[in-house]
This record gives structure tokens, sequence and C-alpha cells, in this order.
């Protein structure tokens, strides 16, 4: 549309509006000399978010245009916040040397795109957390009821694909948690109108790249093979083209062939359990429900690992837990093996403590994007590895012994550098200096004749201030006149006739002679072209170690897995932890369990009580946990959840003993969650959840209710907590085992009607009118929720709680019966 409002562009923006075009999702970082700029509503855009200043650029006779932008090397600094904000970036550079466009606007493009769910800025990455991209897709036909998921990290070159039936797409986006989810066109308000939480971007991508002859082409194109067979996922078709869409998107914007995405992994739902967010944020798995940082978390506990590799993995595994007896049993052996040998397991601390983030190194190295001093951390990490097997070997643990037999030193590579690199090169990598001696003959060369040249310099001066009588004749280099002899006023008269004088200070003139340019030729043309093979040389190097990237990612992840293992078995020795009893069955028994968190928190002098909790479909199904506000019932709750899930990422538990009955999702209503800014009142909120876990339990799960029917008034409360109790137990679908509690003791009537529904109560004892929380799980109910008792504790004036204590023996002696409810209604029939 060459229209009016286009003629009149200049030709810099012409070519700017051009590249815009083509990137129409995308905030435009337009590199102009030092500095990015951004026009029209990209410009407002960034200028708000980052709080820039607005101007205006010339656009010819056309508009002036908003603009803003800032200097180049603060894009490590804005990426972040403009990143995070949700948006995406397309960071476009000058692609040709400025001096050789001659006249002629600069040739430019984008190099990259950065986006919240793909990127390998070290800026926008925490170093302990894996950042997904996911590409979703709905079967159509006879596969309808299908649908795909894959996800990559590019900064470490995961890349996993999962099929499911349609409903269950939000338990695995919940699983995979991306932060970017790529979608076709077609299919965008599906997503949009998921049920449940997410906490992603979403992108749109043309419907073409969503189709299944594309997919296959692009992935079987990437892996250099005729099928995908090979990765045991030919079957997918639904998943394979979710897959394929992901991989051209994570191409696209990293414009990359990304070698390092090596392997196709098949993610099966079945191997892990399933964590909704508001279980993951109820338990405070990764982040507390207060705060969004980690402090108070569970992994704050646990995370004891000394490579950024091992805390990624770490976390991994703890919002994907394992479902399968066998693997988790195989975790814990080795977990058991490093808790049972002290020295061992802090000799492998220690030298794991000198590896870097090899994993996210080797996805540097193949993207053509690790400076030497990557290079060089490759290189130290590496020399580690045969320290870890030393220790390794004898050990008799079978997944020890496993790894150790996998881990290789990989000394082509290590030799490779260290011939290569010198020990400490400098960050970028046109400074020059980092190739060693030796490695090269015509770099060798270049150097001896910079530093003959340079030698010469050096005797020279000394040679013509004794020739001339000049004792403070120096030779100085600066840019314009490069080499040259300086002469002070003093003894302007001595300067011999054959100097040419080049230029005037205020105290001294400088000179040259014949001899000295001809030496600086030397020097000049040596150094440029030692520049240039310094750099040929290192491409060669970084290319080479490319083709090494598969067995990088191989040991940084076995590095990664037994860090994970030393700091379980750490945290165990430290904090008094045991090894679970993991079984097929469904039966959970914990004596003298403990809140690995709460544990940790008390006030000196407080000790943590653990208390024994057994659940089991046959006869303990549903507990019904009364006690007063404040007295532990939260705690025994969540501790629960956490033993079941730390037994199941293979970890020991904070427990005298476990018995573990393998779970497949664990459902928690805990606490208030208020959702009050996203418009959902508390009692909302909280029936939303009671019905996700009606429908969605089964068998193998363990449900954690907590102060259900809160948000409303009494009766209302309690209708809705008996009748759901009453329905966990009759639904034979259900059977899940339940730990529910609550402050209507009037619940504890249940247990007499239904022979799996156990009465517990968390145990006070009143003195002189004071409760004193004595924090023990027994059996029985409580007959009184003791708030007029706490209120009193909390200060309250004595005439309300006198009258309180009336209102209540009044309302208790009025009590009806809900057991009658139902039993009406057969009379009335
Ligand atoms: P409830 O859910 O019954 O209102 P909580 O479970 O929230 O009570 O517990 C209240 C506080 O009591 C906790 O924050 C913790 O400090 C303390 N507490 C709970 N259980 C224990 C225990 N077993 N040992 C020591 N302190 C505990």
């Amino acid at each position: 549309m060459a229209n009016a409002q286009t003629k009149g562009r200049t030709p810099l923006m012409r070519q700017y509006y051009a590249l815009k075009e083509r990137h129409p999702q995308a905030i435009l970082l337009y590199r102009m000399g030092d500095f990015y700029e951004a026009f029209d509503d990209d410009a407002e855009t960034i200028s708000d978010l980052l709080g820039i200043t607005l101007t205006t650029r010339n656009n010819g006779q056309a508009e002036e245009v908003p603009m803003a932008g800032f200097p180049h090397h603060a894009l490590e600094k804005h990426l972040p916040k403009l990143v995070e904000s949700g948006l995406r970036m397309a960071i476009c550079e000058q692609v040709e040397d400025a001096d050789e466009a001659s006249g002629k606007v600069v040739e430019r493009d984008v190099v990259e795109i950065v986006t919240p769910g793909a990127s390998m800025h070290e800026q926008l990455l925490s170093p302990k957390q894996a950042n997904y991209v996911a590409a979703v897709h709905w079967g159509s036909g006879h596969d309808k009821d299908t649908v795909g998921l894959a996800y990559i990290d590019v900064s470490t070159g995961e890349f996993a694909v999962a099929e499911a039936e349609r409903q269950a797409l939000p338990e695995l986006l919940q699983t995979v948690s991306p932060s970017e989810v790529i979608i076709d066109k077609a299919n965008q308000q599906k997503l949009q109108q998921l049920p449940g939480e997410h906490d992603f971007t979403t992108t749109t991508q043309e419907d073409w790249a969503f189709t299944y002859d594309f997919a296959y082409e692009t992935l079987t194109r990437h892996f250099e093979t005729h099928s995908m067979k090979g990765f045991g996922v030919d079957d997918m078709e639904i998943g394979l083209v979710a897959a394929g869409a992901a991989l051209h998107y994570a191409g696209e914007t990293q414009k990359s062939t990304l070698p390092h995405i090596q392997r196709l992994q098949r993610h099966e739902r079945s191997t892990y359990m399933t964590l909704d967010p508001q279980t993951k944020r109820n338990l405070e798995l990764v982040t507390t429900i207060r705060g969004r940082g980690q402090d108070g978390s569970l992994v704050e506990i646990l995370d004891e690992t000394a490579t950024a590799m091992g805390g990624r993995l770490l976390r991994n595994w703890l919002v994907r837990p394992l479902r399968k007896v066998n693997r988790i049993r195989a975790r814990l052996d080795a977990v058991e093996a490093l808790h049972a040998d002290r020295d061992l397991r802090e000799d492998l601390r220690e030298v794991l403590g000198g590896m870097g983030d090899l994993e996210r190194l080797a996805a540097k190295v193949a993207t053509e994007r690790a400076t030497p001093r990557d290079l060089v951390a490759i290189k130290n990490t590496l020399k580690q590895i045969p320290a870890l097997k030393e220790l390794l070997s004898g050990n008799e643990s079978d997944k020890l012994q496993m790894l150790n037999e996998r881990l290789s030193s990989c000394d082509r590579v290590v030799q490779r550098i260290e011939e290569a690199l010198v020990d400490e090169p400098p960050a970028n990598i046109g400074d020059g200096g980092l190739i060693r001696n030796g490695y090269s003959d015509d770099l060798d060369e270049l150097r001896e004749i910079a530093q003959d040249g340079k030698e010469w310099i050096t005797e020279t001066e000394q040679e013509e201030a004794e020739r001339t009588g000049i004792p403070s004749l120096k030779v100085g280099f600066n840019k314009v006149f490069g080499y040259y002899l300086e002469v002070t006023n003093t003894h302007k008269d001595k300067v011999p006739d054959e100097y040419i004088r080049k230029q005037t200070l205020k105290n001294s003139e400088r000179y040259i002679t014949p001899e000295l340019k001809e030496v600086e030729e030397k020097i000049l043309n040596a150094e440029e072209r030692m520049e240039s093979l310094e750099y040929e040389l290192f491409q060669e190097l970084r290319m080479a170690l490319a083709e090494e990237t598969g067995e990088l990612q191989e040991n940084a992840h076995l590095a990664a897995m037994l860090d994970v293992f030393a700091a379980l078995a750490e945290v165990a020795d430290r904090r008094d932890y045991t090894r679970p009893d993991v079984h097929e069955g469904r039966e959970l028994a914990i004596e003298d369990g403990r809140h690995p968190v709460v544990e940790q928190s008390l006030a000196a002098g407080d000790s943590f009580i653990p208390n024994d909790v057994t659940l089991d479909p046959e006869s303990e199904q549903v507990l019904i946990i009364t006690g007063p506000n404040m007295a532990g019932k939260s705690v025994v709750l969540r501790q629960t959840g956490l033993i079941v899930l730390l037994a199941q990422i293979g970890a020991f538990v904070p427990a005298g003993s476990a018995r573990v009955g393998v779970v497949d999702r664990i459902f928690t209503r805990v606490g208030a969650s208020d959702n009050l800014a996203a418009g959902e009142s508390t009692f909302l909120v909280e029936m939303n959840e009671t019905a996700n876990i009606l429908n969605n339990a089964t068998p193998d799960s363990l449900i954690l209710l907590d102060e259900v029917g809160r948000g409303t008034s009494t009766f209302d409360g309690l209708s809705i907590a008996w009748a759901l109790v009453e329905f966990l137990h009759e639904h034979s679908r259900l059977m899940a085992r339940t730990l529910f509690a609550t402050h209507y003791h009037e619940l504890n009537a249940l247990s007499d009607r239904f022979e799996r529904i156990k009465n517990y109560r968390i145990q006070v004892q009143k003195h002189e009118g004071e409760i004193i929380f004595l924090r023990k799980l027994i059996p029985g109910g409580a007959d009184h929720s003791y708030g007029i008792e706490v209120a009193r504790m909390a200060g309250l004036p004595e005439p309300v709680i006198g009258r309180a204590r009336e209102v209540l023996s009044y309302l208790e002696s009025h009590q009806l019966d809900p057991m009658e409810a139902g039993d009406d209604e057969a009379a009335d029939d």
C-alpha cells in the first residue's frame, strides 16, 4: 500500500516499517548506531514500561512519529522488565558494516525474538528454573477427543511431547506450567476458555504451522531422521503436530536451527502425579501463599544443591512427583546410599560445587552464543568429572553405579579447549589474546611479528635517546598518528633533521621517521590479522564443540541428578528424615510425621509435636479432624500432603516412619485463598475448587480439605460440609483418602453412620479458663469449638464474651440434627 501515508517516508523509516510488518506481534527494537529505538505504539509501550522519555522522529514528508529508545548496552537491563510483562521483543541489528553501506541505509535484520517462553538471555532466566514454551493442538475428525501438547526449554534443549483426552488439557498444562503457549488462530478461543488457573502468555501462529505434514517434515529435518520411530513417539499423531509447531516457533524466535535440541521425549501422563496450581500454592512447594518469593517454601528447605542444573532438576522433580513405584525406589536407593555415607556425600558435594551450568553452557555452544569464557567454564566443569567418577566407583547403589558408568569426562572436549584457549580469556571475542601460543603457526608468526616490532620500538627509544642526547625522548602511540617520537620543548634544538614533525603540543612536539612508520605498519597489519585469525580459530573451535552437544547434555543431566540425590541425602541427615516405604497399595501410614517447613520456623523454645496419620480406603477413608482455631489442623493436613509428595519424588520424609501407597493426585482446599482481584468472592473460589475435586478425584487420590463451608453462613456451610463428606464416602468412584479439617464439631455425628469415616481431634486443655494447645492428634471428635475461649484469649471484652456464652447455649439447646434431613424426606414420600 504505497499510499499517501507511506510515500513521503525516509528510506530509514521505510526499512523500519518493512521489518515491523514482518513481526506484527512483537515490539521491534531497531538498532541505530549505539541505540535501540522503538516507534509509534511500540515507543509508547516501552516508554511507559521503562519510564524512558518519549520523543518524536522526523519521517520525511509524512508525519513525525513517536520514538523512544535506550543505549545498546542497556538491552540486557531492560529486557527482563519488557518480557516479564508478557511482551515479545524483536531485536533488530545492523547486519552490515556502516562503512560498507556507502550512502544507502545500513542493512538491518531481526536477529532474535525474545519471548516469555523462548529466551536464552541469562537475565531473563532464573538459574534454578526451567522456562518452557509449549504448543497445543486439538485433534479433529476421529481424533477429536485427543489433544497434543509439546514443550521446549530453549535454554537447555529439553523437548517433550504428550497426548491426552481433551478434558485433561488443563491438568497437563498445569503439570508443565509453561511461560508461553502457542496456538493456531483457529483454536485461540478454546485455549482462552480453558477452565482453571493458568499463568502463561498466549501467542498465535498461522494455521499451516499446525498441520501434520508440516510438523513431520520440520521434526525429521531437524533430527535428520526418516521417521520419528526412534523416539518412540510415532504413534502420537496429534502430539507431533504440536511438537512440530513448537520446534518451528522456537527456531523462528531464536533465528537458529537449535542443534542442542537433540531428542524428543515422550511425556507420559501416567508417570507423574498431577498437582494443580492451587495445590502447589497451598502446599507452598516453590513459593509461599503470601509472598512470591521462595522463602518459607518447601524448596527452600530442600535446596541443598550445589549446581544450578541440580537446582532446576530438583524444582522439576518437586512439581512432578512420580507414580511408578520402581522408579521412586530407585531414586530412594541412591539417596539412601548417600545418606549412609557422609564422607562420600561431602566429597561429592564439594566437587559438584566447582561445576558450572554445563546444561546451559552446552546450549550456548550449540547456538553459537558461547564466549571464550563460556568454553573455559565448560572445560573447568568437565575436569571435575573424573573426581566424581573416582568417588562413585565401588559404591553399592545400582543407581549410583549406573550414573558412574554413564558419566564421561569428555577428554576430547577438555583437550581441545585446553589446547586452543588461554586459561583466563578476555570477556569479549574481539579483545584478542584468547588463543594459546603454539595452537596455530600462523597466529604465532603474526604474534612474533607484532612482538618483534614492539621490541624494535622500545630499543629505538633507547638508542635514539642516546644518539640525540635527549634523555626524555619517548615513543608514544595514538590512533590518529600511530607511533611517534615525542620531544619536550627544552630539547627542541637537538632534534635531528631526518625527524618529520607531525604535531605540536603545548610543551612538546611529536615526530615520525620512515623506519618507525615501516615497523608500525608491520605491527598494525599483524594485529589486525591476529584479531580476525583469533576470531576464526575461536569460531572453528566452537563449531567443533557443537558436535559434542549431546555428550555435554548427557553429562550435565547426570551431574544434576547426582547433585539432587546428594542434596536430598544432606537434608535428610541434617533434619532427621527417614526413608519412606513406597508401595502399590492404598494404605498411608505416617508415624510421628512433621511439617518440614513449620518445624524449622518455630520460635526458639517451641518444639514441633509430631503426629500419626493413617488413611486406608478400606477402614479409615475419611478422617474428620476437629479442634479450635490455631490448634494445628492445617498443619496436620499439609504435612500429610508434603510427606506423600516428598516420598514420591524419591526423598526421605520428616517422620518416624511412613508407608505411602502411591497417590495419583493431591487435591487441596486449604485456607481462604482470595481471588478477589479476579472478581470472585472467596466463597465462590472455595466452591469452584471443591467442585473440581469432586469431579476429578480417583480412588488413588489424596484429598485435603480445610474448613470447607466457612465462607458462608453457619447453616449453609455446615450443610455443604455435611453433604460433601457423605458424598466422598458413598460415591464408589471416589473412595479417595481424605482429611477433612473443620471447626463444625457437628460433623462428628457422621462417623456413627458411615463405617469408613473416623473422628479425630487436636487435643487442647482448658486450664483456668485458658486453652493450652497440645498439638496432638488423637482419636475422637471435639465436642466443643472453643471459639469463645480463643476470642477471650485474644482480648475481647468480658461483656461480649459473657453474652456470647449465653447465645451459644441457647443455640445449642435448639440444635437440629442434620441426620434427620434425609429421613424427613423419606417420610414425606
Ligand atoms: P488451625 O488450622 O487448627 O487453625 P494451624 O494448623 O494453622 O491451626 O496451626 C496454628 C499454628 O500452630 C501453626 O502456625 C504453628 O505455629 C503451630 N503448630 C501447629 N501444629 C504444630 C505442631 N504439631 N507442633 C508445634 N506447633 C504447631
